[in-house]
């Protein structure tokens, strides 16, 4: 298994669960890259793609503001412009459909499969089960997404809008104004993602699991199963290799003879441990991207996206713009203990996981890609990935998730 994020670390607890040998190896400890400082969100309403009809148009503005919710780096337009395109093709009416289809598979079981796992790793204690509410600053800006809401009341996704009233009384100190709050009562958020992927890690590893702190360089076929060197110098071999890896996928993937077209999309937090507000419900800020979450060690301001290379430097002032973002909501927001943190969402151009063996690679699995829904989806991605070592049907059709479909 490579990748100990909150895939890799949920593919290894389930695998472990039914008895596996399983080596998890990551370069970092479980849990401590882009499965870290994520929004903390498990969101088993978001089946729709993030390109829809139209979107494509917005993309050139996304040049232009450096500090807006969506950037590109000049730099690296060029490059990303084969992304674009598929990106678009994504977008079309048949496409979203198919896409949405799809997803609800996937997001049907993840409520049930959090329950699982962290009633298992007792971690239960780290998730709330609140629901999220959506902001908007005016009336106008509720109807642009109307396409949206739409969309939510074709695939029965319930949402309600809130009245003043109910507002204040659940969020006290929220400032609507004449805005509109939105309640997405599926939602559910943790208290801290980081923690909660290393803990599932752990107990793997009291379950039999072993665990390798170490860069894999090389992956390849052998004749019983697959191979894998690692930087320190150790080959492995396993029956099965999964691919947990993350935004950092095609480094591997090309060694096996394919490539994904995978994007870092990447989004910023800053944390403030005593922010003068306090919070109950996961707020989405939707015209600005942003996220704030209540968490065990603070208030988490989370989102934004930025497209860059995968080793670009980050840009921390989209962290820092990120609490001016939430003071207009929450005007009393406040406090010094800030921490900064930049992650990159592995994302697909359609918005869905890859998932299943990799062709001509029968021992290879795929389990990447997840984009802005890894946390949400981890849990049943390992249990795809289990079934599929273990050569059971997965609950979920897996054929659009497949590598093949681009
Ligand atoms: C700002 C932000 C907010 C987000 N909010 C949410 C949210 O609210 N809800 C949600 O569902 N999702 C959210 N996401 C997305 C989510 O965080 C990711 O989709 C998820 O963490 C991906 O998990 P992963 O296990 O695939 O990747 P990672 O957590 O990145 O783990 C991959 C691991 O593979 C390791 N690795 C890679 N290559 C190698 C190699 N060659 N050798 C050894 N190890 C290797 C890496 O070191 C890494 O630890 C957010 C993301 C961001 C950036």
């Amino acid at each position: 298994m490579i990748g100990a994020g909150i895939v890799g670390a949920s593919c290894a607890w389930h695998l472990c669960k039914r008895g596996a040998d399983v080596t998890l190896i990551d370069s970092e400890l479980p849990g401590q890259s882009t499965s870290f400082g994520n929004a903390g969100c498990i969101s088993p309403s978001s089946i729709f793609p993030f390109s829809y009809p139209g979107a494509i148009r917005e993309v050139p503005g996304w040049l232009l503001d450096p500090l807006g919710p969506m950037k590109i780096r000049w730099s690296d337009a060029l490059p990303l412009a084969p992304w674009f395109w598929r990106f678009w093709r994504a977008g079309t009416a048949r496409r979203v459909a198919e896409i949405a289809a799809a997803q609800k598979t996937m997001m049907a079981s993840v409520t049930s499969d959090y329950d699982e796992i962290l009633g298992e790793t007792g971690t239960e204690s780290l998730r709330q089960s609140n629901g999220l509410i959506l902001l908007y600053g005016s009336e106008a800006e509720f109807d642009e997404e109307s396409y949206h809401y739409e969309l939510r009341d074709r695939y029965e996704i319930p949402w309600q809008r809130l009245t003043r009233a109910e507002l204040e009384a659940m969020e006290p100190d929220v400032r609507l104004g004449e805005g509109i709050a939105v309640l997405d009562p599926a939602w559910q958020h943790l208290l801290a993602p980081g923690d909660v992927a290393g803990k599932i890690a752990e107990s793997a590893l009291g379950n039999g699991c072993e665990w390798l702190h170490d860069r894999v360089t090389r992956v390849a076929n052998s004749d019983s199963g697959v191979n894998a060197q690692t930087e320190s110098g150790r080959t492995l071999h396993g029956d099965f290799l999964v691919l947990a890896t993350g935004v950092w996928t095609n480094d591997l993937l090309v060694q096996l003879g394919h490539k994904v077209p995978m994007m870092a999309k990447r989004g910023y937090h800053s944390m403030l441990a005593g922010p003068n507000v306090n919070i109950s419900h996961p707020l989405m800020q939707v015209k600005e991207y942003i996220v704030m979450t209540p968490m065990r060690d603070g208030l988490r301001v989370a989102g934004t996206a930025e497209f860059a290379k995968i080793d670009a430097p980050p840009d921390y002032r989209r962290s820092k713009v990120l609490l001016r973002h939430a003071q207009r909501f929450l005007p009393g927001l406040g406090g010094s203990e800030v921490s900064e943190w930049m992650g990159q969402r592995p994302m697909m151009p359609d918005s869905m996981p890859v998932l299943g063996p990799l062709p001509g690679h029968d021992r290879v699995l795929c389990a990447f890609g997840h984009g802005h829904y890894g946390l949400t989806q981890g849990p049943t991605t390992g249990r795809i990935v289990s079934d599929l070592i273990y050569g059971q049907q997965p609950h979920v059709d897996l054929t659009p998730f497949s590598i093949q479909r681009f």
